[in-house]
């Protein structure tokens, strides 16, 4: 029987490399719901609605009916690109200057209303794996097998780290790691969907653990 699963927790926990593995796996569909936070705060930044991590938030608000997103299948790489207003920016959503916005933006209560909406719409059939920070608590609170993610920050940062070389960013650790330790602060700390684990959720600290460990633990778990 297909299920729902949640997967929420700290950035650059792994949540993505694991939901991924898991919607393989098991061959469901996989949304990256941060990479939509992302595409708004990308459209928000173009639009000039950004200034020193300053969101302008009522030109933001009132342009949400003229961002258009949408998650296309590649199968080259075996996961959904995300399409803001018809173009894949997939590479421009992960750069350093949006992940020092994104939570800014992801802070306004319509801006999740309009995320949450869709997401709900993608996940409504079953057979799905969801990552973000509210999915388990907000966005389906009856999913079947939630995961909350954790790792130290240190860990974390490097992880990050890795990943914007690879992709030939020009980035310092330092930098990464003070972006990580704030957004945590601020997604944890808002007064909308702040990041919490659920209380159903299953705790998975990734600090040490190999991936392949997690991985075997958590597919068990959703076979059950
Ligand atoms: O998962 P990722 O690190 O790409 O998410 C980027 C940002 O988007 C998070 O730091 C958070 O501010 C926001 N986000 C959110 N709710 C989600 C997914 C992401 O607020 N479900």
């Amino acid at each position: 029987k297909k299920i729902t699963i949640a997967i929420d927790g700290f950035s650059s926990t792994g949540k993505s490399t694991l939901a991924k593995q898991l919607a393989k796996k098991l061959h469901y569909i996989y949304v990256d719901t941060g990479a939509m936070y992302r595409a708004v705060t990308l459209f928000a930044m173009r639009a000039g609605f950004v200034e020193n991590s300053k969101i302008d938030k009522i030109p933001l608000i009132d342009s949400l009916d003229a961002i258009d997103l949408k998650f296309v299948f590649n199968a080259d790489l075996g996961f959904a690109e995300m399409f803001l207003n018809g173009k894949n920016v997939e590479k421009e959503i992960r750069t350093m200057p949006v992940s020092k916005n994104v939570s800014q933006v992801a802070e306004l209560e319509l801006v999740r209303k309009k995320l949450v909406g869709m997401q709900q719409i993608m996940g409504a059939d079953k057979g799905m794996v969801m990552d973000g920070r509210d999915i388990g608590t907000v966005v389906f609170p009856d999913a079947e097998l939630k995961i909350f993610m954790t790792a130290s920050p240190e860990k974390r940062a490097v992880r990050r780290y890795k990943e914007l070389l690879d992709r030939g960013e020009d980035v310092k650790y330092a930098d990464i790691l003070e972006n990580v330790q704030k957004r945590d602060y601020i997604d944890s700390n808002r007064a909308i969907s702040p990041l919490k684990k659920a209380d159903d959720a299953i705790e998975f600290d990734n600090s040490d653990l190999g991936l392949e460990d997690q991985f075997q633990r958590i597919y068990e778990h959703a076979l059950r």
